[in-house]
């Protein structure tokens, strides 16, 4: 048996992602106090590099929570809900959910459009129900549906008609860098995101984007947390400060991780990750995988798989995991149908190549077993 250590695997997970070693060794700075004039400095910086990664510089704000994505998402949508409004979510998967969740927990009143897992949303489905609920004045949805791998047409949404004056609320957590998104096309309100996925840094910050005008009207909503308040957050900022306490450590990783982002730009990295999904499809093809969704709603960086017969998600993750492979497995429903391989993070075209022969091998050796 072959023994790779856990510690140096390619991660084929949707986050937290394979990091550079400078972004690693970004942990190793120092100690240092977040009441001091460096830390405030670093934040500046970082949220800086944020915003003009994205080209937000001018219109939106950003805030930086510490905590994973989840934490930035609840954040957004209980800051930037109206309790006399009314928010529709659109779910297509199990992050779908997660936000009409957190809208049934802190009691939002909200209307959830289901479809089925890995199932497009119909566009004339959300006029109808934006047309004759006046109530709802905000829509929270999912960019990249990583349960499935399925990416949801933000743009066409956003542009309906009917969408008009409503705050759009997105978690963009696993697609934000790895993604083409249009923030001003698709205007978007509030953006969730976060440092471990597709902008290669470690896990423990995540953030919220926010558009300015959609700022001053949230201000005004009644706070319904303590620890999760967007304008608690955003007032620290603006002087340099936080609220509590921050993952000191993992802000230095993001500042590297942002700046190799810079360098690399949006646009490469995106491009970088959709010739990584290409090159997986094709082995993916020749192999005779099977695809869970239709290939037309396929993101840059996931692709989910149906599980072949008899052959169990233990035995596939086991076998690449002694190769060096950590791929992904389903999520609820899905959890015996399926597996998931992601392209995200400091990858190179080779480790995929090598990860393909591997799975092949995997798979043949199965047939020979039978
Ligand atoms: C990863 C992810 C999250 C957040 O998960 P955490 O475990 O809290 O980081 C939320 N939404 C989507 C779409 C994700 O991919």
């Amino acid at each position: 048996m072959k023994r790779v250590s856990p510690f140096t695997c390619f991660l084929l997970n949707p986050g937290p992602v394979n990091t550079s070693l400078q972004v690693r060794k970004a942990l190793l700075r120092g100690d240092l106090c977040h009441r001091e004039k460096e830390f405030s400095d670093l934040l500046l910086k970082v949220r800086k590099n944020l915003l003009k990664s994205f080209g937000l510089e001018k219109d939106y704000l950003a805030v930086f929570i510490t905590g994973s994505g989840t934490a930035a998402l609840e954040a957004a949508m209980i800051s930037s809900l109206n309790p006399q409004g009314k928010v529709l979510v659109l779910s297509n998967g199990v992050y779908g959910d997660r936000m009409a969740r957190i809208a049934e927990i802190y009691q939002f009143p909200n209307r959830v459009l289901r479809v089925p897992l890995g199932e497009p949303f119909s566009l004339e489905e959300i006029e109808k129900v934006l047309a004759e609920d006046h109530k709802i004045d905000a829509v929270a949805m999912v960019h990249h549906e990583t349960s499935t791998g399925m990416l949801n047409p933000i743009e066409k949404i956003s542009r309906l008609k009917s969408m008009k004056g409503k705050r759009l609320i997105l978690d963009a957590i696993s697609s934000l860098g790895g993604e083409a998104l249009h923030f001003k096309k698709s205007s978007i309100h509030v953006c969730v995101g976060t440092a471990n996925k597709c902008l290669q840094g470690l896990p423990g910050v995540s953030f919220v984007l926010v558009r300015k005008d959609a700022f001053e009207e949230i201000k005004n909503f009644p706070p319904r947390t303590l620890y999760l308040d967007l304008r608690t957050y955003w007032k620290e900022q603006e002087k340099g400060g936080v609220p509590f306490t921050p993952s000191v450590q993992t802000f230095y990783a993001l500042d590297v991780a942002l700046e190799e982002l810079l360098r690399e730009h949006v646009r490469g990295r995106v491009q970088r990750y959709g010739l990584y999904a290409q090159r997986l499809r094709q082995g993916f093809k020749k192999m005779g995988l099977e695809y869970f969704i239709d290939s037309s709603f396929h993101s840059n960086t996931l692709t989910a798989l149906k599980l072949p017969q008899g052959l169990t998600y233990d035995f596939l993750h086991d076998a690449l995991k002694e190769e060096g492979f950590v791929i992904y497995a389903g999520q609820g429903s899905l959890q015996k149908k399926i597996f998931r391989v992601a392209n995200m993070g400091n990858l190179k075209m080779k480790d995929l190549e090598r990860f393909l022969k591997c799975l092949t091998n995997v798979l043949k050796k199965r047939e020979t077993k039978k």
